[in-house]
């Protein structure tokens, strides 16, 4: 399956028909363990659910073909995902290096959870060559690299801090959440391991949550295999199925969401309504540049700084029909969000703040005149 497309490889790697029935689409192998032919006679190796369901299988040669990556792991969140990768690899008194715009859940996970038990966190501008470079001293076990970031959409040369971090014998993770692998091939790009909240734009539809490690090479899919194992939060047969589901569209949705956020942002900065729009797509973004590099489109997600401050940014967010207010992002139905009060209210008063003036738009592939005309009849009743 390596040698074809990404589209190709998207709808067939790890999706064999039944051999048994036929059927074009593997069933949902709904159980918890599987009838031994003798003690110790597995059948196609598996036994406990645990440990491995076919299900789960056929995501995982899934999401490595997506990636290009030697093998990849399933679970049942992002988070579980990032907690087995930081656990397998990090010891105390290990140290990691984060951008100062990480995922909040991740900065949650190091800050409160994995802090106690001993792992130091730096925050550094990610985009600084010279700031990552201070950052890294012996300890220093991993970069965590964010790009596009959330919500203010920074962009960072992925190439770049692969070559000073593998310098200094330090690992790369790239959280390619954002982009997706349609977009973006962290792995190609000098990545070691890419994660992903499959909730998002793998899953595709907001009707499941997962996440995914996928390795360049095999140096640590032992060790992590083993602790998805041994602590357990892998994905269940029903969501890695729909999650599969989800990333057969993959390529074709993210053309649309792309083009869609794409004609929002050039609407949004004709708009005096709007101080800034953050989107890498647009010309006069600092990072437009090496996304054009190291992306093939700008993605689906966009923010709006509103000129009219944090109450004009709240009432906009509170003002759109098709838009619906909610977390989350990556689905095929439009989203905004009041990012200081919700996805990032966990880090108000820390470096992480968000602006209070900024809205996040999760734009989906509704028809995009239909979107342009919600935040325009938003945007009349906040003025009104
Ligand atoms: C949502 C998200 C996560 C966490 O994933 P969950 O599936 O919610 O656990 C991690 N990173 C990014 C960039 C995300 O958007």
């Amino acid at each position: 399956m390596s040698d074809r497309a990404f589209a190709t490889r998207a709808i067939h790697a790890g999706q064999a028909p039944d051999p048994t029935t036929g059927a074009i689409i593997p069933p949902i192998y709904q159980s918890s363990t599987h009838v031994q032919d003798g003690v110790g006679g597995l059948r196609d190796g598996y036994e406990y659910n645990r440990a491995g369901n076919p299900t789960r299988s056929s995501l995982q040669t899934q999401l490595a073909a997506l990636e290009g990556g030697a093998a990849a792991l399933s679970f049942a969140s992002g988070l579980a995902a990032e907690d087995a990768l930081l656990r397998s690899i990090l010891r105390p008194g290990d140290h990691i290096v984060i951008g100062n715009d990480v995922y909040g859940g991740t900065y949650r996970l190091l800050s409160r959870v994995l802090a106690p038990w001993g792992i130091e966190t730096t925050t550094i501008e990610l985009g600084d060559a010279d700031q990552l470079r201070a950052a890294i001293r012996p300890e220093t076990k991993i970069v965590w690299v964010e790009t596009p970031s959330n919500p203010l959409l920074k962009i960072v040369d992925i190439a770049q801090i692969a070559e000073i971090a593998h310098a200094a014998g330090v690992l790369v993770v790239v959280d390619n959440t954002f982009a997706s692998p349609a977009l973006q091939q962290p792995l190609a790009l000098g990545a070691d391991i890419v994660v992903h909240s499959t909730t998002k734009y793998l899953g595709g539809h907001s009707d499941v949550l997962g996440g995914a490690l996928i390795f360049g090479d095999e140096r640590f899919v032992e060790q992590v295999t083993f602790q998805q194992f041994a602590v357990g939060a892998v994905s269940a047969p029903m969501d890695a199925w729909l999650t599969t589901r989800g990333i057969k569209t993959l390529a074709v949705r993210m053309r649309q969401h792309s083009e869609n956020a794409q004609a929002i942002a050039e609407w949004a900065q004709q708009r005096p309504e709007f101080e800034a729009v953050y989107y890498p797509g647009l010309a006069g973004h600092p990072g437009h540049e090496i996304a054009a590099r190291q992306m093939s489109a700008f993605g689906g997600m966009l923010s709006l700084a509103l000129s009219g401050g944090p109450e004009a940014a709240r009432a906009f967010a509170e003002s759109t029909e098709l838009f619906q207010l909610a977390e989350s992002l990556g689905g095929v139905e439009s989203l905004i969000g009041y990012p200081s009060d919700m996805t990032h209210a966990s880090v108000r008063g820390t470096e992480l703040a968000v602006p209070e003036n900024v809205v996040r738009l999760s734009v989906g592939i509704e028809d995009v005149s239909d979107l342009i005309a919600d935040l325009e009849q938003a945007l009349g009743r906040i003025s009104g």
